[in-house]
């Protein structure tokens, strides 16, 4: 595609490596019945050969110009729809969508607010292939007691597998990100029981408020009123007195939130 300078704001960064286009497209590994959502097709990098699996293929695009073009190009592939939208504000029963593959090379500047989005829609979106900012992906794909674990994390594994596949250097992009990057992959899993999901999602994100303070002076006294509780709960809970947010797994949280549930605490 000619004539279209890159615009810095919507995170055009165009892949130009087949063998990294090849990659993620094997990734996403989807068969003519299934249907595939992707983010952001830019200049068509990975819609073509997406487009030639015969699946149903609805790509998302915020620029007018590139999905002017877009249109023009994927014209003859019935297949293939092409949306001139913000995919934030995207919806799947729009356009009859069940279950759906989710995939891009993101820009990142949306990448959390897509990954939100899937956790969201979950119940249709069974797989996504995303290509993130290598640090958002190590954070994503992160486990307890590394020092990436993050809310991201856990909310994203309540519900999902999560699988680094592998890095991508900046000279795979026209124009040059500033950043390394890497492909990830989400596989659906069964849900789990969560009796108090939005009080879950409060304690998990206060813990983590200040990540270098102890866990407990992170809930005292927004959430624990004071010390004593702290340490009764804490004992209870196995925890130790000095233990940190990111040290302690999803499974945890749970307890915790139940715990403070049981106690009308939180
Ligand atoms: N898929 C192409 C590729 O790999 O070469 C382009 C990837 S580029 C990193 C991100 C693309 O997302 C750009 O085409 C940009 O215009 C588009 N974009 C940015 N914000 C968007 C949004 N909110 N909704 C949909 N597309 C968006």
């Amino acid at each position: 595609m000619t004539g279209i300078r890159s615009k810095k704001s919507l995170g055009q960064h165009f892949l130009v490596s087949e063998r990294i286009v090849n990659s993620i497209v094997e990734l996403i590994s989807a068969t003519p019945e299934q249907a595939i959502v992707e983010i952001g097709p830019g200049q068509g990098a990975l819609t073509w050969p997406l487009s030639k699996i015969g699946a149903k293929l609805i790509a998302v695009e915020f620029d007018r110009q590139l999905a002017a073009q877009l249109n023009r190009e994927f014209e003859k592939n019935s297949n293939v729809t092409i949306l001139n939208q913000d995919f934030l504000k995207f919806e799947p029963e729009s356009k009859n969508l069940d279950k759906f593959i989710l995939c891009g090379n993101l820009p990142y500047n949306i990448s959390s607010p897509v990954i939100d989005w899937t956790v969201k829609n979950r119940n249709k979106v069974t797989k996504a292939v995303f290509m993130l900012q290598k640090e958002v992906a190590l954070r994503l794909t992160s486990t307890a007691g590394s020092k990436q674990w993050s809310p991201l994390a856990i909310f994203t594994q309540l519900y999902y597998e999560t699988k680094l596949r592998f890095t991508v250097s900046p000279e795979n992009f026209e124009p040059l990100p500033d950043v390394d990057s890497a492909v990830v992959t989400l596989d659906i899993k069964k849900e789990p029981e969560i009796k108090n999901a939005v009080k879950f999602e409060q304690l998990v994100r206060k813990s983590f408020k200040q990540r270098r303070k102890l866990l407990s002076n992170n809930l005292i006294p927004d959430i624990i009123p004071d010390s004593k509780t702290a340490a009764r709960i804490f004992m209870e809970l196995k925890f130790g007195p000095k233990v940190r947010a990111e040290e302690i797994e999803s499974s945890k949280f749970l307890e915790l939130t139940e715990k403070l549930v049981s106690l009308k605490i939180l």
